[in-house]
This record gives structure tokens, sequence and C-alpha cells, in this order.
């Protein structure tokens, strides 16, 4: 009878390693979850290369699927065996002034999952209950992994944007991110535009429903994007302040752009730009539980399907490189023994 489960965690920048560690209960208001599926996200490198003060060894992940196996006390509307997500946000405290003012993504005391707390690169996982996402039977737990964080992110940047049904949505980056993004775009009715450098990607951005495709390599985006009317938003989804600096003009007046790429570069816009035409430079942040639930809904409803390469959890150090390396189509995503009834976890 096994009393550990199998992480991996990160005891130093850039240095993964394979543990067992001991079962923990959970404590107020959390749940266990037996991880099945975690993608492996470019926000890892937060964890992994320490750019966040760290708390060390930590196990990083925060785009997890599993099965909830115990629950703490006080722990209200979720159920042992019950199919379940994390994101990045680990779960709003409900009492700060953000929370109750119902800005829940925005919370003071809220843990980034990996970062603050250990994440789904491991067996089995601790989290919060009041970040759990539900997942739709329909979806496989590997396929609803990413659409925890590169999903919700889309969905929920293009659900509050002030674009209507016809408008013209440019999608800047076609990888982890852009690919749901596109669908998104095109499912929520929008005129859609896809831009990424190269020829390469044209077919795949209209296989994925974009109207139209722009070659940023080959031509100025900004000026392609006036040719088509000019865009309502922009959604940057690559991560770089000079992509959003060169697209900027391609909005229409009262356009937006609307980054969601970290990045350490400065995002340059001049004032003329900004005033005349009366454009936006925002940020969006993942969204909260309920339109996480909803992004799930929306993705099983619409079809909209995540492009993935499965490995085993073993191989996290693996998946982590090929995807720092801009070589995941599109997205890595860890697999336990967990979700085959195979569980190596059993306590
Ligand atoms: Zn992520
Ligand atoms: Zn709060």
């Amino acid at each position: 009878m096994n009393t550990t489960y199998r992480a991996i965690e990160v005891s130093k920048p850039g240095e993964f390693s394979e543990v067992r560690k001991p079962f923990l209960d959970p404590g107020l208001n959390q749940v266990r979850i037996r991880v099945e599926a975690c993608g492996v996200c470019h926000s890892d490198s937060a964890t992994v290369e320490g750019l966040f003060p760290i708390d060390w060894p930590r196990v990083p992940g925060h785009e997890l699927v599993g099965r909830i196996d115990a629950l703490g006390s006080n722990v209200k509307g979720w159920a042992v065996g019950q199919r379940v997500g994390v994101g990045f946000l680990g779960g709003s405290c409900g009492y700060c002034e953000f929370c109750r003012n119902g800005d829940l993504v925005n919370c003071r005391n809220q843990e980034y999952t990996g970062i603050h707390s250990d994440g789904g690169y491991a067996e089995v996982m601790i989290a919060k209950a009041s970040g759990l996402v539900s997942i739709p039977d329909d979806l496989s737990s590997a396929g609803a992994a990413l659409l925890l964080c590169a999903g919700i992110t889309t969905f929920n940047a293009l659900r509050n944007a002030p674009a209507k049904a016809g408008d013209l949505v440019a999608v800047l980056g076609i990888g982890g991110l852009g690919h749901l993004a596109v669908q998104y775009a095109r499912r929520m009715g929008f005129e859609v535009v896809a831009i990424a450098r190269g020829s390469n990607t044209a077919e795949l951005a209209k296989k994925l429903g974009a109207h139209h495709y722009i070659d940023s390599a080959a031509t100025d985006p900004a000026a392609a994007l006036q040719a088509l009317g000019g865009a309502r938003v922009i959604l940057v989804t690559a991560s770089g302040g000079k992509t959003i600096t060169e697209t900027f003009k391609g909005l229409r007046p009262g356009g937006v752009s609307i980054d969601l790429g970290v990045g350490p570069e400065p995002i340059e816009v001049t004032s003329m730009d900004l005033i005349f035409g009366e454009r936006k430079v925002a940020g969006s942040l993942t969204g909260n539980p309920a339109t996480a639930d909803t992004t799930l809904r929306f993705s099983a409803l619409t079809g909209v399907s995540a492009m993935i390469e499965t490995v085993p959890l073993e191989e996290a150090a693996a998946a982590y490189a090929r995807m720092m390396a801009g070589k995941a189509r599109f997205r890595m995503v860890l697999v336990t023994k967990n979700g085959t009834g195979d569980s190596a976890a059993s306590k």
C-alpha cells in the first residue's frame, strides 16, 4: 500500500527532480485531487526559472484536471469522485475588498498555483475549493487541462472585449493561446484575422476558423488590418511589447489592443495614435472560476479543441524544454496513471 505519490519538483532554478511525497489530508476549505493531466505552460517558467520569489522546493503546474479523493472541513458544493480542474488563480479569499465587490480575479489574498503552493506536475495535489472548476463529461482530462489557462485567458478576454458579432477581431500569434483564440473568436461570430510570422501558419489559421491571414514578416500588419477596415480588438497572445507596437495602428477608432502575453519588453505607443482615434491598450488576467466553467462548457458545445502532445508525468523536464524551445504543437500535457485506472498513486 503506497503512502506516497510521485511529484516532479524544482529544487532550485532550472533543476527538476522526481520525488515521492507523503499523502496529506486536505485542510479547511481544501480538497485533495488525484491529478490526471496537467498542461505545461510558458508561465511555468515563473516557477522553474525562479522569476517569482519561490519557497523551494516547489511543484510547478497550474492547468490540471483530476478527481477529488478527499474533502477538507467546511467544503460545500463539491463531492469525492467529481472531476475538477485548477488554473493559475488558486482560489479567492472571499473577504477582501475585491472579493466583496465581486472581483475574484483581483483578490488580494489569492495564491498562484504552482508558485505559492504545489501545483499539478504530480499525481496528487491539495487545492482550495474556491478555485475549483467543474469539468464537463464530454471533455477528456488532457484536452480540458489547457482550457483552464490558455482557454479561459483567451475566452474571457474576448467575452469582455467591446466587440459585437460581425466586428473585425485580430488574434496576434498562433500558438498555445492563439490557436484557441482563433477558434473562440470564430464561434463568437466575429470576422477573424490571424496574424503570425511566416506563410507556414496560414493554412492552419484558416482551418481553425480565421477568415483572413496576415503574414507579419512579409507585410506591415497594421496597414493590412486597416485595409480590412481596422480591428475593433487585437488580442495579443505573443509575448513582447514590440508586437503590440507594430499592430497598434491597425485598430479602428475606439479599438483596443488586449495584451495576454507576459514579457519584460515595454509597450511603446505614441500619444498621437492613442488620442486620435481614442484607442486603448489593456491587459487581461485569466478569469474567475465561473467563467472557467463557461469556457469549458462553450468549448464542449461548439467543438473548440486544443491541439496537444501528451507525455507521461515522468518526462516533465523534457516536455518543459520542448515548450520553452517553442517546439510544442501547441501544448505539452503531462498525464499520470490516475486517468487510466492503473493508479500508481493508490494510498
Ligand atoms: Zn498556463
Ligand atoms: Zn479576496
